[in-house]
């Protein structure tokens, strides 16, 4: 099979309001950011199914799914090799936590050390394709170190607006790096992003790169293929990830679903069409939780947002979900589930796995973990209905983005001093 003609390609995509289904032309997309209809979010839709899709044994990482993604030209990829990151079965912490076949999905080691380099290249390669030669978003810190990397990559402008004071050190120490403008705003991420968007719905030669662009989501679906991919052609049971702006477990569902529908069918020479898709489990931190919450209520059409978002996991402080109508329909339809944990649960959880693994990831990157640990000391429903299954932790971010957290938290046995000589350690060892 060989790729597409750019022309066939681009009949194959469509720009659609993810709630009124009105249709737009694709590469409109930055003269708005919403449904000019109704206001919701946009999303991208292949038209004609998934039937004979070609995967590029000659690109990269995420890039091999060319076909399934809608750029156009393959010379307009900014790409920084992301993607391909280790599905790590952990053995050690499964067995601790009484569970057969549990994974986690290492995302911190993608080129800027977080998941957003998967939608980033797709983000920035369009706006190449479009035009653009300045790009804009409000970040909790990843976002930025990612925009910031692919900006400088394509030599883009690149602006930033993130909450002040609530950026972990790593994250703004990579976006000065990479050269980005860094405004801080006195307020949080949801002030930040409010922001972002009215200057970029005024502005159209500043693209929004912000988890509401949808070609950000048509590169984060990646990872569901990834997985499948690693597990050898089989769905896992159940997916648990972050949620911040709920932009990730939106893409991955996303995901999920194209393959169900025939994405990967030339990759394994077999149809995975009656595969179930995972259930899909998002876990917010307690004091940013409007989708947990809503999910407790059984509420499907509305959040009610956190005013005044609090956590110490920065990357999902977060209390106003963009992605809010999306990623309730991904818990909902797939039979998943969404709930909350403490900062206390989330530092423990990111210390357990590091500890048992060897994976270091950042704190919010931990809720997997700390919610996996809460449901097997409860016994609960859910922990004895996937204690059997094929679990899949995606942990998005790199421990070393906010070594803080850790050392803010440290035990004091933990570190002593010693004279300088053998002996003394000898005897404080023995
Ligand atoms: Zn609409």
């Amino acid at each position: 099979m060989s790729l597409t003609s750019e022309v066939q390609k681009r009949k194959q995509f469509l720009l659609r309001c993810y709630f009124c289904k009105t249709e737009y032309e694709i590469d409109e997309y930055g003269k708005f950011y919403h449904c000019q209809k109704c206001g919701n979010l946009l999303e991208i839709v292949r038209l004609g199914g998934f039937r004979d899709v070609a995967i590029s044994k000659e690109m990269q990482g995420i890039w091999k799914y060319f076909e399934l993604i809608p750029l156009w030209n393959s010379a307009n990829i900014v790409s920084l090799s992301e993607g391909g990151t280790p599905l790590v079965r952990c053995r050690n912490l499964g067995r601790q936590l009484g569970l057969e076949s549990l994974y986690v999905k290492f995302e911190g080691l993608n080129p800027t050390g977080s998941f957003k380099d998967r939608g980033m290249t797709v983000g920035i390669s369009k706006a190449k394709e479009l035009g653009y030669k300045a790009s804009m978003c409000a970040s909790t810190g990843n976002t930025s170190a990612s925009l910031a990397a692919y900006a400088a990559s394509a030599q883009m402008r690149c602006i930033v607006l993130v909450p002040k004071g609530k950026i972990a050190m790593g994250k703004m120490a990579q976006a000065i790096a990479f050269g980005a403008e860094i405004f801080q705003v006195d307020g949080n991420f949801d002030d930040a992003l409010r922001i972002a968007s009215e200057i970029c719905e005024k502005d159209d030669k500043t693209l929004l790169l912000n988890s509401l662009n949808p070609f950000r989501i048509e590169g984060q679906k990646t990872v569901s293929f990834e997985i499948i991919e690693q597990l050898g052609g089989v769905m896992p049971d159940c997916v648990i990830l972050p949620v911040g702006n709920a932009g990730n477990i939106t893409a991955a569902w996303k995901g999920f679903l194209e393959v169900k529908q025939g994405a990967l069918n030339s990759l394994f020479g077999t149809n995975l069409a009656h595969k179930t898709p995972p259930r899909m489990i998002g876990v917010q931190a307690g004091g940013a939780a409007p989708i947990a919450k809503a999910f407790k209520n059984g509420m499907r059409d509305s959040i009610e947002p956190v005013l005044s978002p609090h956590t110490q996991a920065s990357a999902i402080n977060i209390g106003s979900t963009v992605s809010w109508m999306k990623s309730l329909s991904a818990i909902y339809d797939s039979g998943g589930a969404a709930d909350a944990v403490s900062d206390e649960e989330i530092f423990s959880g990111q210390r357990l796995l590091a500890s048992t693994e060897g994976l270091f990831v950042e704190p919010a990157s931990a809720t997997p973990i700390a919610f996996l640990v809460k449901i097997a000391k409860e016994k609960s429903k859910e922990y004895t209905r996937i204690r059997d299954q094929t679990v899949v932790c995606i942990c998005t971010g790199n421990g070393l983005k906010d070594p803080n957290s850790v050392l803010k938290n440290v035990r004091p046995d933990q570190i002593q001093t010693i004279p300088v000589d053998s002996i003394s350690l000898e005897k404080v060892l023995a």
